[in-house]
């Protein structure tokens, strides 16, 4: 397990800790990420989309045409498609977090998305548990990796194993 500054290395979706890099410019802040977890883990900060080489807005996104070889198409604009600067951008990206020994996702994005992101087919929803791009690439090259989405974040048990798993002394830090 590699160590930085006394703590675990830990990914984060960098919308997570309060940075305004969202489709509509805006940020997720997590309380439970900024004010628990930031004490038990050092992170690194992780914005496939930014990354990537999208806009800060850009026009939001959504995976589309299959659940498992999604595409990721405009939600309001079907023209847009952006599926192959992210898979090029998951193609590299993983080799650079291999120190790390958690990541933690935000819900419900078609990047990031644990089990929990829509896809559409045929403008028809058809699921809300699969995986972002990024998610699953990562989860696919590392599949030992603690991993947790914001959303079980207050789930106590969720959060005790998401943890425990990385390091067992951890907690009692907090
Ligand atoms: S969910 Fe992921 S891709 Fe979207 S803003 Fe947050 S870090 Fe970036």
């Amino acid at each position: 397990m590699a160590i930085k500054n006394g703590n675990p290395l830990v990914g984060v979706s960098r919308c997570l800790l309060g940075d305004a890099v969202r489709y509509d410019g805006k940020s997720k802040a997590n309380v439970i990420v900024l004010e628990k977890l930031s004490k038990i883990f050092t992170f690194i900060p992780v914005c496939p989309e930014v990354e990537a080489g999208l806009s800060i807005p850009r026009p939001p996104v959504r995976l589309t045409h299959s659940i498992e070889n999604p595409r990721l198409i405009g939600r309001d604009d079907p023209s847009i498609d952006v599926t192959d600067i992210m898979q090029q951008y998951c193609n590299t990206k993983p080799d650079e977090l291999n120190q790390i020994s958690g990541f933690i996702f935000k819900s419900r994005s078609p990047s990031c998305g644990l089990n929990s992101t829509p896809v559409f087919i045929e403008g028809r929803y058809v699921t809300e548990t699969s995986r972002g791009i990024f998610a699953r690439k990562l989860c696919d090259v590392y599949p030992d990796l603690a991993v947790i989405e914001d959303d079980d974040l207050a789930d106590e048990t969720h959060l005790d194993r998401f943890i425990e798993t990385i390091d067992t002394n951890v907690k009692r830090k907090l």
